[in-house]
């Protein structure tokens, strides 16, 4: 279990997190959801260790994550898969997602390939085609499939739908609530609130750097308030 405690971030003068409260409990997929400048890519930024919290506490299972670096954070299982995809254009599928093997001991990397292309096969069928040439939503898949070549407990998903047609995002959507049911827990950052609510259990809504309301996914979807603000209507 991942929890943060009033924890407050940030980048000079800019308060970008305001005494931030959050759980993501194991096995379960967890929204935070938004508007522009809320402070959704910042809460995964601190919990990957990318920037330091001034005040608060961060802790993994009762231990206390904060003097952790970013690469022992990986190592206990946190995995990143950030915005924009960010995946290697001039490297090829197969190499991409080998490059998300690198921290792991192991090097069995072989089952865990055969595993991502089970979850996208249209990575199989692409796998050495350059990582530039394929469509947003196929570098999406590339980059969530090298998140899960880490072999993450906690999957860390920054706005999997931005850019995507509808079509590609209903798929990417379906396969999360797989890798979920298999059991990886997600913390899942979104601005598509209407979808994120869809598959996820608990939600967060990050107004201005603070938790402005949270609840079980399926009674927010009937809030009046998250309607109105995040679900048009
Ligand atoms: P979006 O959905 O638009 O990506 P977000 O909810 O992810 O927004 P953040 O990117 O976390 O928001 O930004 C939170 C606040 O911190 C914003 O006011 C932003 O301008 C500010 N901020 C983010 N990164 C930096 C930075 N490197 N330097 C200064 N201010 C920053």
């Amino acid at each position: 279990m991942l929890k943060l405690s009033d924890v407050h971030v940030y980048y000079g003068h800019v308060h970008a997190l305001r005494g931030l409260n959050m759980t993501v409990e194991d096995g379960k997929i967890v929204s935070l959801l938004g508007g522009n400048g809320a402070g959704k890519s910042t809460t995964l930024k601190m919990i990957s260790r990318l920037i330091q919290p001034k005040k608060g506490s961060y802790e993994m299972d009762g231990q206390s994550m904060l003097k952790d670096s970013p690469s022992k954070v990986v190592k206990k299982g946190i995995i990143h898969c950030p915005e924009n995809r960010r995946v290697f254009p001039l490297l090829t599928v197969e190499e991409n997602l080998k490059i998300g093997a690198y921290s792991r001991k192991d090097k069995n990397v072989k089952e865990d390939l055969e595993k991502v292309f089970l979850y996208f096969p249209r990575l199989k069928e692409r796998v050495k085609q350059k990582a530039g040439t394929l469509s947003g939503g196929e570098q999406q898949m590339l980059a969530i499939g090298r998140s899960l070549m880490g072999k993450p407990k906690i999957l860390l998903l920054d706005e999997p739908s931005l850019g995507i047609a509808p079509i590609l995002v209903k798929e990417i959507f379906e396969i999360i609530k797989k890798i979920n049911k298999d059991g990886t827990s997600i913390l899942l950052v979104e601005q598509n609130a209407n979808m994120a609510l869809g598959i996820s259990d608990y939600a967060y809504v990050l107004e201005n750097g603070h938790i402005a309301l949270e609840g079980h996914s399926k009674d927010l979807r009937n809030n009046d308030e998250v309607r109105r603000l995040y679900l048009g209507g």
